[in-house]
C-alpha cells in the first residue's frame, strides 16, 4: 500500500520508519519547501500543479502538518480516502472554532473570548480579569503569534505585536503542569489511549516529555480519555490525535489538539509497546491497532537549534538518538532522544545526564523535583 503524506518534515520521516516494516511506501507532498523527511518520493509543489498526479500515485492520504489548505485536503478527498478528515483539518485550524467544537462536548476550556480590534482586545481583557493570553486565531503554532496582557492598558502593544485581524483572548491558567493524551481511533472506530505525558516548554517550544506523567491520579488519566473519545467519535476520525491541557487544581483545562502525531509522543517509538507513528499507520491503513501500554518510564528530550555532542549520547546506553537531517538553526527542532528507564529515581539521573551533552538544552524541570 502507497500513503500519500501532506508534508514533508520530520514527522513524516518518522511515520515512514514506522510504515517500512508493515510493507507501506510513501510519497510526500509539501507545498512549502525545505523537505527532510528523506525515505519516499518528494513532491515539492508551491501551486498544486502536481496534486493529480500526487492523488494518482497513491492509496491513500494522511498528513503530518495542519497548516495547509483545507481545500487541498478536500480535493484530495474526492479521489483517494484522507484520514484524519478535512473537518478535523478545519477545526484544528481555528482557534475560535476549536474551543467552541471543546465547548459543545463538555471539555473544560480557558474562559475566552474573540477581539477583533485593539479596544475590543481592551475590553476582552477588562472583561476576563488580567492576565490574559491573546493568540491570533488562526495560523499560530509554537507559542507565535501570542502575546500575555499583565493589565488591559497593554491592549494596544500587544494588538499591533500580534499584527492580526482576529484574535482569541484567553483568561491565563494558573496550571501545576502541562500534560497531553494522544489516542488513536481506527477505521472500525475501535480506540486505542496512551498513557498521558508531562511536558515542559521553554520559549514556546517543548524540551522535554515524561510519560507516563509522573503522580497521575487515575481519575485525570480517564478524564482526558473521556475527553479526547468525544472529539475523536465527533469528527469520526481515523487516525492519531493529540490533546493538550493544563493539569489544574480543579482538573483538566484543554488547550488545544492537533490532528496527527505530536511531538509529546516520540517517546512512544521505544516507550511503549507500539508507537503512535506506528499506531497512526495501522489506523489509516484499516489494520488494527497496537498496544498502546508504555514500557518502563521514558523522558523525551527535544535537540533544538544545536546538535550538541551527540557522540558521548550515542555512548550512553539508555539514550535513543533520532536525527532529522537538518542544519542547525535558532528555534529548530534538529532530532530528539529518548531515555529509558525502570524507576522515575534512576529517569531524573539519566535525563540530566544526557542534557548535560545538549547546550542549548534548558534546565530539567519536572514535578519530579517537587517535594
Ligand atoms: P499554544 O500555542 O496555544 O499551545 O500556547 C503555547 C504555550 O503558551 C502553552 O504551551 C502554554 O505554556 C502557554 N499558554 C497558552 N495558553 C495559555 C493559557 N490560557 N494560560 C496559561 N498559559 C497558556
Amino acid at each position: 500500500m502507497r500513503i500519500g503524506v501532506l508534508g514533508a518534515g520530520q514527522l513524516g520521516r518518522m511515520l515512514a520508519l514506522a510504515g517500512y516494516p508493515l510493507a507501506k511506501t510513501f510519497v510526500f507532498y509539501d507545498m512549502s519547501g525545505s523537505p527532510s523527511a528523506g525515505l519516499g518520493e518528494v513532491i515539492i509543489d508551491r501551486d498544486n500543479q502536481y496534486l493529480d498526479d500526487f492523488i494518482s500515485r497513491v492509496d491513500r492520504v494522511t498528513y503530518e502538518f495542519e497548516h495547509l489548505p483545507v481545500d487541498v485536503a478536500e480535493r484530495i478527498a474526492k479521489e483517494k480516502p484522507v484520514h484524519p478528515s478535512p473537518r478535523a483539518l478545519q477545526v484544528c485550524q481555528n482557534r475560535e472554532a476549536e474551543k467552541t467544537l471543546f465547548g459543545e462536548l463538555g471539555i473544560p476550556t480557558p474562559e475566552w473570548k474573540i477581539a477583533d480590534s485593539a479596544e475590543s482586545l481592551q475590553a476582552a481583557a477588562e472583561e476576563l480579569g488580567c492576565p490574559v493570553v491573546a493568540k491570533s486565531n488562526t495560523e499560530g503554532y509554537d507559542g507565535k503569534g501570542q502575546a500575555v496582557l499583565r493589565s488591559p492598558e497593554d491592549a494596544a502593544e500587544a494588538w499591533k505585536s500580534i499584527g492580526h485581524p482576529r484574535l482569541i483572548v484567553e483568561k491565563f491558567v494558573e496550571f501545576r503542569r502541562e500534560v497531553s493524551i494522544i489516542a488513536v481511533r481506527a477505521e472500525d472506530g475501535e480506540l486505542a489511549f496512551y498513557p498521558m505525558a508531562e511536558n515542559a516548554h521553554h520559549e514556546g517550544i517543548l524540551r522535554y516529555s515524561i510519560a507516563p506523567a509522573p503522580k497521575l491520579e487515575k481519575h485525570v488519566q480517564e478524564d482526558a480519555e473521556r475527553y479526547i473519545k468525544a472529539l475523536l467519535n465527533e469528527l469520526n476520525y481515523v487516525g492519531v490525535l493529540t490533546l493538550e491541557l493544563f493539569e489544574t487544581a480543579e482538573g483538566l483545562v484543554a488547550n488545544e489538539m492537533a490532528p496527527r502525531v505530536h511531538n509529546s509522543g516520540h517517546w512512544t517509538i521505544e516507550g511503549a509497546m507500539t508507537s503512535q507513528f506506528e499506531n497512526h499507520i495501522r489506523a489509516v491503513s484499516g489494520h488494527p491497532l497496537g498496544s498502546t501500554g508504555a514500557r518502563g518510564v521514558s523522558c523525551m528530550i527535544n535537540i533544538i537549534a544545536e546538535h550538541g555532542d551527540i557522540e558521548r549520547i550515542l555512548e550512553l546506553p539508555y539514550a535513543h538518538v533520532h536525527l532529522y537531517n537538518k542544519g542547525e538553526r535558532p528555534g529548530r527542532k534538529l532530532g530528539h532522544v529518548t531515555v529509558l528507564a525502570d524507576s522515575y529515581e534512576e529517569l531524573v539521573w539519566r535525563v540530566k545526564n544526557c542534557a548535560q551533552f545538549l547546550p542549548g538544552c534548558p534546565e530539567f524541570k519536572s514535578t519530579l523535583s517537587e517535594q
